[in-house]
């Protein structure tokens, strides 16, 4: 078990969905390395999620699978029900489709808007019941530098991503006389399992296209979380973490 740097601290609770691997791995471990109590959530890498909730402290593992209503119903509950509140929502989970728009189907246009971005208004209608009644609460959308610029043969995924950077500006501001904040954190291109279809030379080029010249890791995404924890002014912003990939 790794130790609690922050057990002196009053805990709070967090829930970051898709959080077995990659950058949510990396946030669920950041959160649990700074006291909090962090509900893992994932869908099919049970193995994964387990592994960590036996080497953190205080994660404790849920599956479901946030492009389902239900089931998200059932995460935010058992966050409440066992905690008795929840300080910090991460939609995090995420799936992403490389397809010209003649070769995206239906089935597919809805599969991406479903985990990527109704995922989101899911957790977001069921924890802000909780966080309303707090009157305290901070939710940090993961979206993506395509929902800014758009992506060519990702436009499903730029569109999903598009929403929830639409959706950290309008829930900002209808909860923020609730106290509670919204954000997104808008990763560019960052070293996951998500981007593992580029080859070698495919991730060189890319490469040649950011200024620091290089892709970013999982750690640079988590430190962005703790960053908007800690400064309780910041709401309604998308925050680039991109290399200056897109000035
Ligand atoms: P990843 O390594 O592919 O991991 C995706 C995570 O999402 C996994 O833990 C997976 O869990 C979970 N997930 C997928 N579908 C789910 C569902 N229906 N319900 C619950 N969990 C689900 O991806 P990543 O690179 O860490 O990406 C994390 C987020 O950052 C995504 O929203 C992505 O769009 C965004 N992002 C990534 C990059 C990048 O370059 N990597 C750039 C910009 C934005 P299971 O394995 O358990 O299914």
């Amino acid at each position: 078990m790794e130790e609690n740097l922050g057990k002196n601290i009053p805990k709070k609770v967090a829930i970051v969905t898709g959080s077995s691997r990659g950058i949510g791995s990396e946030i669920v471990k950041t959160l649990s390395k700074n006291g909090y109590i962090v509900v893992l959530n994932y869908n099919k890498s049970n193995n994964l999620a387990e592994e960590i909730e036996n080497n953190f402290a205080n994660v404790y593992s849920l599956q479901a699978d946030v492009s389902k209503y239900d089931e998200v119903k059932q995460l935010i509950d058992y966050a409440y029900n066992k905690f008795g509140h929840i300080d910090l929502l991460i939609n995090n989970a995420g799936i992403d489709l490389v397809k010209t728009i003649n070769d995206t189907t239906i089935e597919d246009f809805d599969n991406i808007l479903k985990t990527n971005l109704y995922s989101a208004f899911y957790t977001c209608k069921e924890v802000s019941n909780y966080m309303i009644n707090q009157k305290s609460g901070h939710i940090i959308n993961i979206s993506s530098i395509w929902g800014i610029t758009g992506a060519s043969c990702e436009m499903a995924y730029s569109v999903s991503k598009a929403g929830l950077d639409a959706m950290t500006k309008s829930l900002a501001k209808e909860l923020g006389p609730s106290n509670i904040r919204v954000n997104s954190i808008a990763p560019g291109i960052i070293n996951t399992e998500m981007n593992s279809f580029l080859s070698d030379s495919e991730m060189e080029e890319l490469c040649k296209e950011i200024p620091v010249a290089r892709v970013g890791t999982t750690s640079e995404v988590a430190s962005c979380v703790l960053f908007l924890e800690n400064n309780p002014y910041i709401t309604g912003q998308i925050l680039q973490v991109n290399g200056g990939w897109n000035i």
